[in-house]
Protein backbone atom coordinates (compact mmCIF):
# COMPACT_ATOMS: atom_id res chain seq x y z
CA UNK A 1 0.00 0.00 0.00
CA UNK A 2 1.28 3.49 -0.76
CA UNK A 3 1.19 6.01 1.89
CA UNK A 4 3.75 7.94 1.57
CA UNK A 5 4.18 9.58 -2.17
CA UNK A 6 5.53 12.85 -4.19
CA UNK A 7 3.41 13.16 -7.18
CA UNK A 8 4.84 16.90 -8.17
CA UNK A 9 8.59 16.12 -8.90
CA UNK A 10 11.22 17.52 -11.11
CA UNK A 11 14.43 16.02 -12.43
CA UNK A 12 17.28 17.44 -14.77
CA UNK A 13 15.03 16.73 -17.27
CA UNK A 14 13.86 20.39 -16.70
CA UNK A 15 15.05 22.57 -14.18
CA UNK A 16 15.15 20.07 -10.96
CA UNK A 17 18.53 19.38 -9.61
CA UNK A 18 18.88 15.25 -9.74
CA UNK A 19 18.48 12.26 -12.43
CA UNK A 20 15.61 10.55 -11.88
CA UNK A 21 17.54 7.20 -10.86
CA UNK A 22 19.27 9.19 -8.12
CA UNK A 23 16.49 10.69 -6.78
CA UNK A 24 14.75 7.77 -6.54
CA UNK A 25 17.56 5.95 -4.46
CA UNK A 26 17.27 8.70 -2.08
CA UNK A 27 13.32 8.72 -1.52
CA UNK A 28 13.68 5.67 -0.53
CA UNK A 29 16.14 6.46 1.78
CA UNK A 30 13.97 8.79 3.21
CA UNK A 31 11.18 6.14 3.58
CA UNK A 32 9.09 7.46 0.41
CA UNK A 33 7.08 4.28 -1.07
CA UNK A 34 6.38 5.95 -4.31
CA UNK A 35 7.28 9.31 -6.62
CA UNK A 36 6.29 10.69 -9.89
CA UNK A 37 7.87 12.86 -11.81
CA UNK A 38 5.74 15.27 -13.39
CA UNK A 39 8.52 17.29 -15.51
CA UNK A 40 7.46 20.75 -17.09
CA UNK A 41 6.36 20.55 -20.54
CA UNK A 42 7.74 21.60 -23.06
CA UNK A 43 6.86 25.61 -23.52
CA UNK A 44 7.58 27.01 -26.93
CA UNK A 45 7.36 30.27 -25.01
CA UNK A 46 9.81 29.71 -22.31
CA UNK A 47 12.45 26.50 -24.05
CA UNK A 48 14.28 27.19 -21.06
CA UNK A 49 12.09 26.28 -18.40
CA UNK A 50 10.56 22.84 -19.88
CA UNK A 51 11.81 19.84 -20.79
CA UNK A 52 12.82 20.60 -24.52
CA UNK A 53 10.38 19.30 -27.40
CA UNK A 54 13.15 16.48 -28.23
CA UNK A 55 13.68 15.23 -24.99
CA UNK A 56 9.89 14.09 -24.36
CA UNK A 57 10.67 10.63 -25.32
CA UNK A 58 13.78 10.55 -23.18
CA UNK A 59 12.43 11.61 -20.37
CA UNK A 60 9.14 9.39 -20.87
CA UNK A 61 11.93 6.12 -20.92
CA UNK A 62 13.96 7.05 -18.87
CA UNK A 63 10.96 7.28 -15.86
CA UNK A 64 10.16 3.73 -17.31
CA UNK A 65 13.19 2.00 -17.21
CA UNK A 66 13.11 3.09 -13.23
CA UNK A 67 9.66 2.13 -12.70
CA UNK A 68 10.35 -1.57 -14.25
CA UNK A 69 13.77 -1.89 -12.40
CA UNK A 70 12.63 -0.58 -8.85
CA UNK A 71 9.28 -2.48 -9.07
CA UNK A 72 8.65 -3.86 -6.07
CA UNK A 73 10.52 -1.55 -3.89
CA UNK A 74 9.63 2.00 -5.45
CA UNK A 75 5.54 2.58 -7.14
CA UNK A 76 7.35 5.07 -9.83
CA UNK A 77 4.71 6.90 -12.13
CA UNK A 78 5.69 9.37 -15.23
CA UNK A 79 3.38 12.22 -15.26
CA UNK A 80 3.77 15.99 -16.82
CA UNK A 81 3.33 19.54 -15.07
CA UNK A 82 1.57 20.88 -18.08
CA UNK A 83 1.60 24.33 -18.31
CA UNK A 84 -1.43 25.20 -19.67
CA UNK A 85 -0.33 26.64 -23.03
CA UNK A 86 2.25 23.98 -23.65
CA UNK A 87 1.32 21.87 -26.61
CA UNK A 88 1.72 18.57 -25.65
CA UNK A 89 -0.10 15.19 -26.62
CA UNK A 90 -0.87 13.97 -23.45
CA UNK A 91 -1.86 10.03 -23.71
CA UNK A 92 1.29 9.11 -22.67
CA UNK A 93 1.21 10.32 -18.97
CA UNK A 94 -0.24 8.34 -16.05
CA UNK A 95 -1.28 11.67 -14.08
CA UNK A 96 -1.31 15.29 -15.44
CA UNK A 97 -1.13 18.46 -13.09
CA UNK A 98 -2.38 21.05 -14.18
CA UNK A 99 -0.76 24.32 -13.92
CA UNK A 100 -0.60 28.12 -14.94
CA UNK A 101 2.77 29.62 -14.80
CA UNK A 102 2.21 32.61 -18.01
CA UNK A 103 -0.13 34.41 -18.93
CA UNK A 104 -1.63 35.09 -22.55
CA UNK A 105 -2.14 38.68 -22.86
CA UNK A 106 -2.44 40.48 -26.37
CA UNK A 107 -0.84 37.51 -27.84
CA UNK A 108 2.23 37.43 -25.78
CA UNK A 109 2.83 34.79 -23.02
CA UNK A 110 3.63 37.07 -19.59
CA UNK A 111 5.86 34.94 -17.16
CA UNK A 112 4.78 35.67 -13.37
CA UNK A 113 5.95 33.11 -11.14
CA UNK A 114 9.04 35.43 -10.85
CA UNK A 115 11.12 37.44 -8.20
CA UNK A 116 8.28 39.87 -6.87
CA UNK A 117 10.33 42.95 -8.80
CA UNK A 118 9.01 41.01 -12.10
CA UNK A 119 5.64 40.07 -10.45
CA UNK A 120 5.45 44.41 -10.10
CA UNK A 121 6.41 44.86 -13.18
CA UNK A 122 4.12 42.60 -14.73
CA UNK A 123 1.27 44.21 -12.69
CA UNK A 124 2.62 47.75 -13.86
CA UNK A 125 2.99 46.66 -17.42
CA UNK A 126 0.19 45.07 -18.10
CA UNK A 127 -2.38 45.70 -15.37
CA UNK A 128 -2.35 49.21 -14.90
CA UNK A 129 -0.55 49.02 -11.46
CA UNK A 130 -3.82 46.82 -10.19
CA UNK A 131 -3.41 43.59 -8.38
CA UNK A 132 -6.75 42.55 -8.52
CA UNK A 133 -7.01 42.94 -11.91
CA UNK A 134 -3.83 40.46 -12.70
CA UNK A 135 -5.73 38.17 -10.08
CA UNK A 136 -8.96 38.17 -11.93
CA UNK A 137 -6.46 37.32 -15.00
CA UNK A 138 -4.56 34.30 -13.09
CA UNK A 139 -7.95 32.70 -12.19
CA UNK A 140 -10.04 33.55 -15.58
CA UNK A 141 -7.10 31.67 -17.02
CA UNK A 142 -6.66 28.80 -14.49
CA UNK A 143 -10.49 28.11 -14.42
CA UNK A 144 -9.69 26.79 -18.05
CA UNK A 145 -7.36 23.83 -17.41
CA UNK A 146 -9.80 21.30 -18.53
CA UNK A 147 -10.22 22.48 -22.08
CA UNK A 148 -7.01 20.99 -22.42
CA UNK A 149 -8.27 17.82 -21.52
CA UNK A 150 -7.80 15.21 -18.56
CA UNK A 151 -5.98 17.35 -15.30
CA UNK A 152 -5.98 15.57 -12.72
CA UNK A 153 -4.62 17.54 -10.09
CA UNK A 154 -4.66 21.34 -9.90
CA UNK A 155 -1.21 23.08 -9.22
CA UNK A 156 -0.85 25.18 -7.02
CA UNK A 157 -3.62 26.67 -7.13
CA UNK A 158 -3.16 30.49 -5.26
CA UNK A 159 0.52 30.75 -6.51
CA UNK A 160 0.03 34.19 -7.19
CA UNK A 161 0.07 35.03 -3.22
CA UNK A 162 3.87 33.41 -3.60
CA UNK A 163 5.86 36.73 -2.39
CA UNK A 164 2.31 37.75 -0.23
CA UNK A 165 4.36 37.54 3.25
CA UNK A 166 6.75 39.96 2.07
CA UNK A 167 5.22 42.34 -0.83
CA UNK A 168 1.49 42.71 -0.91
CA UNK A 169 -0.16 43.45 -4.25
CA UNK A 170 -3.43 42.75 -4.03
CA UNK A 171 -5.28 41.75 -0.20
CA UNK A 172 -5.86 38.24 -0.06
CA UNK A 173 -8.71 38.92 2.83
CA UNK A 174 -10.83 40.89 0.70
CA UNK A 175 -14.48 39.80 -0.54
CA UNK A 176 -13.18 40.54 -4.27
CA UNK A 177 -10.30 38.17 -4.51
CA UNK A 178 -12.23 35.65 -2.53
CA UNK A 179 -14.89 35.46 -5.41
CA UNK A 180 -12.32 35.31 -7.84
CA UNK A 181 -10.71 32.49 -6.57
CA UNK A 182 -13.99 30.64 -5.52
CA UNK A 183 -15.05 30.87 -9.11
CA UNK A 184 -12.00 29.69 -10.42
CA UNK A 185 -12.34 26.63 -7.45
CA UNK A 186 -16.13 26.27 -8.50
CA UNK A 187 -15.25 25.84 -12.32
CA UNK A 188 -12.36 23.39 -12.08
CA UNK A 189 -13.91 20.90 -9.38
CA UNK A 190 -16.30 19.80 -12.00
CA UNK A 191 -13.44 18.19 -13.97
CA UNK A 192 -10.08 18.48 -11.20
CA UNK A 193 -11.44 17.24 -8.14
CA UNK A 194 -8.42 17.20 -6.67
CA UNK A 195 -5.98 20.33 -5.92
CA UNK A 196 -2.33 19.96 -4.39
CA UNK A 197 -1.10 21.24 -1.40
CA UNK A 198 2.37 22.18 -2.47
CA UNK A 199 5.15 22.88 -0.03
CA UNK A 200 7.65 24.00 -2.67
CA UNK A 201 7.86 27.91 -1.80
CA UNK A 202 8.74 26.82 1.83
CA UNK A 203 11.96 24.63 0.41
CA UNK A 204 12.67 27.63 -1.64
CA UNK A 205 12.09 30.40 0.89
CA UNK A 206 9.51 32.40 -0.10
CA UNK A 207 6.54 31.22 1.83
CA UNK A 208 5.94 29.90 5.58
CA UNK A 209 2.86 27.83 4.35
CA UNK A 210 2.11 26.01 1.80
CA UNK A 211 -0.36 26.79 -1.73
CA UNK A 212 -3.43 27.05 -1.16
CA UNK A 213 -4.40 29.08 1.73
CA UNK A 214 -6.48 27.55 4.46
CA UNK A 215 -9.37 29.80 3.36
CA UNK A 216 -9.73 28.38 0.06
CA UNK A 217 -8.72 24.70 1.10
CA UNK A 218 -11.77 24.74 3.52
CA UNK A 219 -14.27 25.84 0.40
CA UNK A 220 -12.94 22.80 -1.54
CA UNK A 221 -13.22 20.78 0.87
CA UNK A 222 -16.60 21.71 1.62
CA UNK A 223 -17.48 21.48 -1.94
CA UNK A 224 -16.35 18.30 -1.94
CA UNK A 225 -12.58 18.33 -3.23
CA UNK A 226 -9.98 16.29 -2.67
CA UNK A 227 -6.49 16.65 -2.20
CA UNK A 228 -3.03 15.21 -2.76
CA UNK A 229 0.48 16.40 -0.41
CA UNK A 230 3.09 17.10 -2.71
CA UNK A 231 6.64 19.16 -2.47
CA UNK A 232 7.45 20.52 -5.90
CA UNK A 233 10.62 18.67 -5.56
CA UNK A 234 13.48 20.55 -7.42
CA UNK A 235 16.05 18.94 -4.88
CA UNK A 236 15.80 15.03 -4.00
CA UNK A 237 16.97 15.98 -0.19
CA UNK A 238 13.40 18.22 -0.02
CA UNK A 239 11.17 15.75 -1.81
CA UNK A 240 9.44 15.13 1.80
CA UNK A 241 9.97 19.29 2.98
CA UNK A 242 7.06 20.39 4.97
CA UNK A 243 4.57 17.27 4.63
CA UNK A 244 4.21 17.16 8.39
CA UNK A 245 2.56 20.96 8.00
CA UNK A 246 0.78 19.76 4.74
CA UNK A 247 -0.82 17.38 6.74
CA UNK A 248 -1.83 19.86 9.92
CA UNK A 249 -3.64 22.26 7.56
CA UNK A 250 -5.43 19.84 5.79
CA UNK A 251 -6.59 18.63 9.42
CA UNK A 252 -7.40 22.19 10.41
CA UNK A 253 -9.47 22.82 6.97
CA UNK A 254 -11.72 19.40 7.46
CA UNK A 255 -9.85 17.08 5.83
CA UNK A 256 -9.54 13.56 6.77
CA UNK A 257 -7.73 11.93 3.66
CA UNK A 258 -5.68 12.61 0.90
CA UNK A 259 -5.04 11.04 -2.26
CA UNK A 260 -2.32 8.88 -4.14
CA UNK A 261 -2.26 7.43 -7.16
CA UNK A 262 -1.90 3.85 -8.07
CA UNK A 263 -1.98 1.62 -10.65
CA UNK A 264 -5.67 1.50 -10.41
CA UNK A 265 -5.87 5.46 -10.57
CA UNK A 266 -5.82 7.87 -7.75
CA UNK A 267 -7.01 6.47 -4.17
CA UNK A 268 -7.79 8.25 -0.53
CA UNK A 269 -5.19 6.98 2.43
CA UNK A 270 -6.14 8.57 5.94
CA UNK A 271 -3.99 11.35 7.00
CA UNK A 272 -2.97 9.37 9.82
CA UNK A 273 -1.36 6.23 7.46
CA UNK A 274 0.66 9.18 5.85
CA UNK A 275 1.76 10.87 9.01
CA UNK A 276 2.36 7.28 10.53
CA UNK A 277 4.88 6.69 7.67
CA UNK A 278 6.27 10.20 7.33
CA UNK A 279 7.41 9.89 11.32
CA UNK A 280 8.61 6.18 10.97
ZN1 LIG B 1 4.52 24.87 -11.21
ZN1 LIG C 1 6.42 22.22 -10.39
Amino acid sequence: MITLQNLHTHSQWCDGKNGVEELLLNAMEQGFDSVGFSGHSPMFYAPEHGIAEGDVQGYIADVRTMKDKYRGQMEVFCGIELDLYSRLDLEPYDYIIGSVHYLKIHGEYVGFDRNAATVKSVIDTYFGGDGLAYAKAYYQTLATLPTRGRIDVVGHFDLITKHAENVSFFDEDSPAYRRLALEAIEALLPKAPLFEINTGAIARGYRTTPYPSAFLLREIQQRGGGIIISSDCHDMHRLGQSFGDAIALARECGFTHTHVLTEQGFVPISLNDMERKLKA
